[in-house]
């Protein structure tokens, strides 16, 4: 293609406009580009802001089915809200991102994400470039961890005797926010105990990682080994740990035994049913004897898969696949209690409760593929019957079966006790804690204030921004108890200032995190000795998920959508040339 000259009117070209993008993309350049992602960002934050800390407020989620959902979980909120803005939905990932990789914290990152966002909006209004910000922020984040690690504790026995306690605390401290809150004690006990037993003492793995990880971590704990089943009905309190798992599926047979103490288990992945060809196939029967011979042969293959049940002296056959009438006769009649077409997932968590074998073939099965229990029972769970395979000996599986008024309770707390699981189990495998209550972020926002004069130019007033920023989550605690966020600010800084003070600056001895907001009487306090405790994998996961959010859309000065394929109308307004801040109307 020949690009036309300065002044060579002849050319074609000139006239025409060149499409780069296809018609309809619709494109938003430099300040208005940003102006827009950072009012979206903004927004998100918001939105959140309200569910912070124990004072938080829950929200009432209805989808476009009319679903209710009752929430106080900043990952849960977003993921529910139906997000339209690019923007927007990368505070949603941030939520996602810290829920995977910690469990808790959500909130807390969304908002912090929303504060630097907040901090350089008035910077970039002031003609700081926002790559001066975003590296600002960078430096300020890392120097914000080293003195989170400076305030935290070490664990060094986190599975046993007083570190115990912590755990407990640890876990209650994640759901002191929650609308489970008051139950928290007891759903401690049963979360820190539920962790404990698939915990298993780590197998080191020396790639990948530093020193000083290796260290530190002595467990794995792979959560999915922990079953957790919700039923309304009945009260929180008849939520129960089972050592085994509990399957929301019934005897397959009504001549079953309903009950077995001493349970030995088949675990089969092996249908116990004639298979049907592929191919159809054609019998012809010619006399009635034939058709009573060809049912008999069936009859008989399924009575030898029960017999090498039998024989391998299994009182309890749980298949993932189908059971035959015929065969379920037979087990019936042989005492032995069967439950059919078992999830995959569950089939593990079986064999790791049970210490069974899973058995792709009938016939491979042998005495030492079976699994024991101590007892194995169908129970009535409300309306439904449920299966309970229980009293497993040293199970690396177990269930936590959760009760509660309503759906909704059930529901809030099942999301409850997986922050709960997961703050344990972060404990657990990085074994370091920090108090709560804002107090570790108003510390690190005054050291990090005091650091931050040591950086020169312009990257110096962002990390101090960056400091403003982290305070905004003791502030917003405070906010949502309904004190004054600028008396709180005020008193918070003073107090934080004179322990600094007193502790030499910070350079004589470590300083740990005392000062923060005691939420239930409404005052700036010492909260170290209120036992609020939580992982300072969350803490450290909260700043690096928010920097990264913020730094990216901070970076972001076009941004070019395509067209949505539903709506029309937008034909023309495509290309380079015609998109320039122009826009903005991505859903807001
Ligand atoms: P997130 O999703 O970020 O975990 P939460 O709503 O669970 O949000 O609130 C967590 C915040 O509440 C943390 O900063 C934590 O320290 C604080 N918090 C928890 N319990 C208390 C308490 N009893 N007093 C003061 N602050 C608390
Ligand atoms: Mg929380």
């Amino acid at each position: 293609m020949s690009f036309p000259r300065e002044g060579d009117l002849s050319s074609p070209q000139q006239q025409v406009p060149i499409f780069v993008l296809k018609e309809g993309t619709t494109e938003s350049k430099g300040r208005q580009a940003q102006r827009n992602n950072i009012t979206a960002a903004k927004l998100i934050a918001e939105l959140v802001k309200s569910a912070l800390g124990p004072r938080g407020m829950d929200k009432m989620l209805v989808s476009s089915i009319g679903d209710v959902t009752i929430t106080n979980d900043g990952a849960t909120i977003l993921k529910e809200v139906d997000i339209e803005h690019p923007a927007a939905k990368m505070m949603v990932e941030v939520a996602k991102s810290v829920d995977n990789e910690v469990g808790d914290g959500t909130t807390s990152a969304v908002v912090l994400a929303g504060a630097l966002i907040e901090k350089a909006e008035e910077l970039i209004s002031k003609q700081v470039h926002p790559t001066v910000i975003v590296e600002g922020y960078q430096m300020a984040s890392e120097k914000a961890i080293e003195f989170l690690r400076d305030a935290a504790t070490k664990l060094n026995d986190p599975a046993g005797g007083k570190d115990n306690e912590t755990l407990l605390t640890i876990a209650q401290t994640s759901m002191a926010s929650k609308l489970v809150s008051g139950e928290s004690a007891d759903l401690a006990k049963i979360v820190v105990q539920a962790v404990l037993d698939v915990a298993e003492e780590r197998i080191d793995e020396r790639e990948g990682e530093t020193r000083q990880q290796q260290q530190q971590k002595k467990f794995r704990i792979d959560v999915d080994n922990i079953k957790v089943e919700k039923k309304a009905g009945g009260s929180l309190n008849d939520t129960q740990l089972i050592y085994g798992i509990v399957l929301d599926k019934e005897v397959v047979h009504g001549g079953m035994p309903k009950r077995i103490q001493g349970a030995k288990i088949a675990l089969l992945n092996a249908p116990m049913e004639i298979e049907k060809t592929e191919m159809s196939a054609e019998i012809r029967i010619s006399e009635p004897q034939q058709m009573q011979m060809f049912l008999e042969e069936e009859n008989r293959m399924l009575k030898s898969m029960v017999d090498k049940v039998v024989a391998a002296g299994a009182n309890v056959v749980l298949c993932q696949k189908g059971i035959d009438d015929i065969a379920q006769h037979y087990l019936s009649k042989a005492g032995i209690m069967a439950v059919r077409r078992i999830k995959e997932s569950d089939m593990f968590k079986l064999a790791k409760a049970t210490g069974a074998r899973v058995a792709n073939n009938i016939d491979e099965l042998t005495a030492s593929d079976l699994g024991s229990a101590d007892l194995a029972e169908e129970r009535k769970v409300e309306t439904d019957k449920w299966v309970f395979i229980e009293g497993c000996k040293n199970p690396k599986a177990v269930s936590i079966l959760i009760r509660g008024g309503s759906q909704r309770v059930v529901d809030e707390a099942e999301r409850s006790v997986h922050d709960a699981i997961m703050v344990v189990k972060d404990v657990l495998e990085y074994p370091y804690v920090i108090a709560g209550g804002g107090a570790p972020e108003a510390l690190v926002a005054a050291r990090l204030r005091d650091w931050s004069g040591s950086l020169s130019g312009r990257t110096q007033i962002a990390a101090y921004r960056f400091a403003e920023a982290i305070e905004t989550i003791p502030i917003t605690l405070a906010e949502n108890a309904g004190m004054d966020p600028l008396d709180t600010q005020v008193q918070l800084r003073a107090r934080v200032a004179e322990s600094l003070e007193r502790s030499g600056q910070g350079r004589a001895e470590i300083v740990k995190a005392k000062y923060g907001i005691n939420v239930i009487e409404g005052k700036v306090a010492d909260v170290s000795k209120q036992n609020i405790f939580e992982p300072l994998a969350v803490k450290e996961q909260v700043i690096n998920s928010a920097t990264e959010a913020a730094s990216m859309i901070l970076r972001i000065d076009d941004v070019i959508a395509a067209s949505k394929p539903k709506s029309e109308g937008h034909a023309g307004q495509g290309g380079m040339g015609a998109g320039g801040g122009e826009m903005g109307d991505f859903g807001e």
